[in-house]
């Protein structure tokens, strides 16, 4: 079976307990939960039973242990995980406001992720990867959008595939240097996985149909565009797929995006048909979005499975 490898944050997430709760006062607060966009993609990927690894850094402390014990336990390969003694792991605080926005507060950057290098085994694990995963939320620094930009050169150099999930939000694309490296990774993307407004990051176009047919001009092999509820839609140059959102009881959407993004992209690297691929995905991120915590609603192939064969499509509220 075909290796995916990731490279970027690891965090723990700690979510506020009310709607609308302001971050700037004490509060009840959930977690530690283990989180960051690339390690819940490459946690749902081996969870799937797909060979997977991550390039990332953590703090000697608990909550790079949790995070690396989970991942771990997933069967993912977190050999190129380093462990830093004088940093502490990365952290994101989250709100959920009433209008569904969420609001957040970060320490990535001058964390241990900030860390994250391509070390001698960063680069073992490339050289046996045959698939890269980039989160836009990964080139949070001019390091870690090195290491990224390795990541692929290194995947690419030997014939591999390059799988891009936007995942920033409108704001960072001013960060200095982020919109030469969001156009750089997406000049060597096959598969295109952007939710909602992410679509209009790179293009000028108004309408999805357009940005789409922008997108896939560029050279993208297929551009799956995320839904929330509503589902997904998979876009190549001679088709398009929809599929429906699976009818859940949404208790935490984060985590939703990267659970999907590990389930489409592990069954087109076993060369699974669109409308599948896109079908099992959407369940793996409305399994996703059914328990508090962005990992701890991830479940295994059989589960997901089962979870399609039982449920209901469509009609999402
Ligand atoms: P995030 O960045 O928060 O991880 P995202 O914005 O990248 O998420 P979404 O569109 O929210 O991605 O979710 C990804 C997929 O998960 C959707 O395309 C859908 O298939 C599924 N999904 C998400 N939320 C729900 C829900 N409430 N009910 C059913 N399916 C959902
Ligand atoms: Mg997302």
């Amino acid at each position: 079976m075909k290796k995916i490898v990731s490279a970027g944050e690891i965090v723990v997430e700690i979510m506020a307990d009310q709607l609308d709760q302001s971050l700037a006062k004490p509060g009840l607060l959930h977690g530690p939960f283990p989180s960051g966009a690339p390690a819940i993609f490459i946690g749902q990927a081996a969870r799937l039973g797909q060979p997977a690894g991550l390039i990332s850094a953590v703090g000697e402390d608990d909550f790079g242990q949790m995070n690396i014990d989970r991942l771990r336990d997933w069967g993912a390969d977190v050999s190129a995980v380093t462990v830093h003694k004088g940093r502490a792991t990365g952290t994101a605080f989250v709100a959920y406001r009433a209008d569904g926005s969420r609001h957040f507060v970060f320490n990535i950057r001058n964390s241990a992720a900030g860390l994250m290098e391509i070390g001698h085994r960063a680069q073992a694990l490339l050289a046996g990867a045959d698939h890269f995963h980039v989160m836009g939320s990964s080139l949070f620094s001019e390091t870690a959008i090195a290491v990224i930009l390795a990541g692929i050169e290194a995947v690419k150099g030997h014939g591999g595939t390059v799988s891009f999930d936007p995942n920033i939000r409108k704001e960072m694309i001013e960060l200095p240097g982020m919109r030469e490296a969001l156009d750089q990774v997406l000049a060597r993307t096959d598969l295109f996985l952007p939710s909602g407004a992410e679509l209009f990051i790179f293009t000028k176009a108004e309408d999805e149909a357009s940005a789409v047919a922008e997108m896939l001009q560029r050279g993208i092999s297929a551009v799956i565009v995320k839904k929330g509820s509503e589902g997904a839609v998979y876009h190549d140059q001679h088709r398009q797929v929809t599929a429906a959102g699976f009818s859940v009881q949404e208790v935490d959407p984060t985590g939703a995006g990267d659970c999907f993004g590990a389930g489409f992209v592990s069954l087109w690297l076993r060369g699974a048909q669109p409308e599948e691929a896109l079908r099992f995905a959407c369940a793996c991120g409305a399994l996703a979005v059914t328990r508090k915590g962005p990992m701890e609603g991830i479940a295994s192939f059989v589960e997901v499975q089962a979870f399609m064969s039982d449920a209901t499509e469509g009609s999402a509220s």
